[in-house]
C-alpha cells in the first residue's frame, strides 16, 4: 500500500501531465481531497501532507470534522446536497459551497450570509445529462437561477460544478465535461460583467480528463484515501 505523500505525489503528477496535454497550467487547477467517511487520522495525514483544500459531501460528518483539523489555510468545500434545515451549519463551517441547485437555496444561504456578516462564495451545481444524481439544476434552470443570485449581494458565484454519471471509461464522460465548460462559457458571453471561473468537475476516475476539458477544481477521494467503506 502506497504511503498518502506518494498517492498525493501521483495525483499530481497527473494533474501536471494532463494541463501538458491540454496546454494549462497547474497552478489553475486546485485539488479537493475528498474525506467523506474518512477518520480524522486520515485528514489531518492529508492536510500535513499539504493538502490545503477539503470536500465532504454531508454537513453533520463535516462540522465534527472541520473543527479539529490543523492546517494553514485550509479551505473546506461542501459537495454534496444541502437540506435547508443544515444551511446554518453550512455557512459558518465551509469556504465554499458547491451544491447549491435552487434559487430557494440560494436566497436562504444569502440571507444567513448575511445574518453572519459574510460574502459566501458559492457554485452553481448543475445535471448535464442522464446522471443518476438527483442533484442539479437543467441548462434552462441554470440561467434563470443565475440571472436571481446574481443580485443577491452576501453570495457570490465563482462557477459551476457537476457531477457526471460513472462510467467506466473516462473518455465518455469527455462530452459531459465539455458541456460544462460550454455552458459556463454560454453564461459567461451572456453575463459578461460577472464572469464564472470555476470549474469543479472530475473524481477519481477522470480527472485527467476532466483538467483537459478545463477543470478548475477536481474533487478526489478513493485515488488519494483508498475505498470507502459505508458503515
Ligand atoms: C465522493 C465524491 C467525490 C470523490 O469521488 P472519488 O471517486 O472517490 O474520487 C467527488 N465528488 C463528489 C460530489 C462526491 O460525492
Amino acid at each position: 500500500m502506497p504511503t498518502f505523500s506518494h498517492r498525493l505525489e501521483r495525483i499530481r503528477s497527473r494533474i501536471t501531465d494532463a494541463c501538458a496535454r491540454a496546454g494549462r497550467d497547474p497552478r489553475d487547477i486546485t485539488l479537493i481531497a475528498v474525506t467523506k467517511t474518512k477518520p480524522v487520522e486520515a485528514v489531518q495525514e492529508a492536510a500535513d501532507a499539504g493538502v490545503t483544500d477539503f470536500g465532504e459531501n454531508r454537513v453533520q460528518e463535516a462540522v465534527t470534522k472541520i473543527p479539529v483539523i490543523t492546517g494553514e489555510n485550509l479551505r473546506w468545500h461542501l459537495i454534496g446536497h444541502l437540506q435547508s434545515n443544515k444551511a446554518k451549519l453550512a455557512v459558518e463551517h465551509f469556504a465554499l459551497v458547491q451544491s447549491v441547485d435552487s434559487a430557494d437555496l440560494a436566497a436562504r444561504l444569502n440571507r444567513l450570509a448575511g445574518e453572519a456578516g459574510k460574502i459566501l462564495p458559492i457554485l452553481l451545481q448543475v445535471k448535464l445529462g442522464d446522471e443518476d444524481s438527483k442533484s442539479g439544476m437543467d441548462e434552462a434552470e441554470l440561467v434563470n437561477v443565475f440571472r436571481q443570485v446574481r443580485e443577491l449581494p452576501h453570495l457570490r458565484i465563482d462557477g459551476l460544478m457537476s457531477v457526471p454519471p460513472f462510467l467506466d471509461d473516462p473518455e465518455a464522460v469527455r462530452p459531459f465535461f465539455r458541456r460544462l465548460r460550454e455552458w459556463r462559457d454560454a453564461i459567461n458571453e451572456r453575463f459578461p460583467e460577472t464572469p464564472l471561473k470555476e470549474l469543479s468537475m472530475g473524481m477519481s476516475h477522470d480527472f485527467d480528463v476532466a483538467v483537459e476539458e478545463g477543470a478548475t477544481m477536481v474533487r478526489v477521494g478513493t485515488a488519494l484515501f483508498g475505498e470507502r467503506n459505508y458503515p
